[in-house]
């Protein structure tokens, strides 16, 4: 692991998720910007002192001549320092798992994509939510045409952390909001490209073109703690996105309502357990996670019974499943190319890199439309 410092906001769940099938287990990790801190981190977890490094090109440097090869390198650094990491570890020939965004340019992230091709390398990007099994059922009813065709996508994700200005000089939060560190962006990148991800993998269609308004509720700030997102998907699916910091009250809402033809669901992060679908016509229903009526891939994605609650660790789990899948078949097909599956591959990182910067530029130009493939 390369980040996930003690204290920082996903380490802890990485590790938990990764570790929670049995396939991976943690042996080595340089894990925060302060080698001291790093080192130190590295053996409280239970690591052998030579392999708790106090950066990450030590880490790399020393792995690579390991007759042992590491099975895979996750990455939970700030955002600015992913590709510089990521490539340097899938040129030397190790899998990896980033952090969502994939990078902070559409030209590094399209040369990330390369790069992992021409390696052979998987390059999957930590688009954690999709792993939860009722996301994996709203998809399955979008493709079994349950909704009929899609006509309106709301995805929304909207918290309170970023309500007291004072937070700023948090280091966790400080990097937010510097653009050498966290890119054009901080809401729509951190947050944003969670919802607009989410309305891809649900309906299997992409961004195609968006208008955005970034806004600033502290004025002192460098980059966005609210933004609001008008877009057009493929098939001409009708998109709106709001992400903000500044909601008080809320904790982690993350949603997304998906409205068809034939019907419209809803589900939120702060309730994972519950879906409701509505069809057209009829009473709106409350699908549980666990229930033996949902679709295969749900159930799939589902651990513990129906009414005990799951989350997060789990839904990090599931990702962490496929990879070990991907790597004990040997194949790294189904990460090339732009293609929705369980495992979000650096295709998918790319557009939603190309989303965010789009967005960035959209709205420093008067919210103009712009086509998301512009940025390339
Ligand atoms: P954080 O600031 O809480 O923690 C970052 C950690 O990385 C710290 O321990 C820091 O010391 C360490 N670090 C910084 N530079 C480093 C370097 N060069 N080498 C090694 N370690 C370094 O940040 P966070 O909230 O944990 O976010 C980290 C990444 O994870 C970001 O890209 C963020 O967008 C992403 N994230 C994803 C999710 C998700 O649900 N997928 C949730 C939160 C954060």
């Amino acid at each position: 692991m390369i980040g996930g410092g003690e204290g920082s906001q996903i380490g802890f769940t990485h590790r938990a998720g990764a570790e929670l099938d049995r396939k991976f287990t943690l042996k080595a990790g340089a894990f925060d910007i302060d080698p001291k801190r790093s080192n130190e981190f590295g053996r409280r977890l239970g690591l052998e002192s030579s392999r708790s490094y106090g950066s990450w090109r030590e880490m790399l440097a020393a792995e690579t001549q390991r007759p042992e090869r590491l099975d895979l390198i996750t990455v939970a650094t700030p955002n600015a320092t992913h590709f510089e990491i990521s490539k340097a570890f899938v040129q030397a020939g190790f899998h990896v798992f980033c952090e969502k965004p994939l990078t902070i340019t559409p030209e590094t992230a399209a040369a990330l994509v390369k790069v992992s091709a021409e390696s052979n390398r998987i390059c999957a990007v930590n688009f954690g939510y999709t792993g939860y099994p009722l996301v994996r059922q709203m998809r399955a009813m979008v493709l079994n045409g349950e909704l009929g065709n899609v006509r309106l996508v709301k995805a929304e994700f909207a918290a309170g952390f970023l309500a007291n200005a004072a937070i700023d000089e948090n280091p966790r939060v400080r990097w937010r909001f510097d653009p050498d560190q966290a890119g054009d962006s901080c809401v729509m990148a951190d947050m944003g490209s969670h919802a607009m991800h989410l309305a891809t993998f649900v309906t299997g269609r992409r961004i195609c073109r968006l208008s955005a308004d970034f806004a600033y509720g502290v004025a002192s700030r460098q980059l966005e703690d609210d933004a609001l997102v008008a877009f057009r998907m493929e098939g001409e699916i009708i998109g709106r996105l709001w992400v903000s910091g500044l909601a008080l009250g809320r904790t982690h809402g993350l949603a997304l309502q998906v409205f068809g033809e034939k019907g419209g669901l809803i589900w939120q992060q702060e309730y994972p357990d519950q879906l409701k679908w509505t069809p057209l016509g009829g009473p709106t229903q409350i699908l549980e996670r666990g229930s033996s009526s949902l679709s295969d891939s749900a159930k799939s994605a589902s651990r513990i019974a129906e009414g005990h609650p799951e989350g997060m660790v789990l839904a990090f789990a599931n990702l962490y499943r496929s990879i070990s899948e991907l790597i004990s078949r040997d194949t790294n097909s189904p990460m090339i190319g732009y293609k929705i599956s369980d495992l979000p591959n650096a295709e998918e990182g790319r557009h939603m890199v190309d989303v965010v910067c789009a967005a960035a530029r959209s709205s420093h130009e008067g919210s103009r439309w712009l086509d998301v493939s512009e940025q390339n």
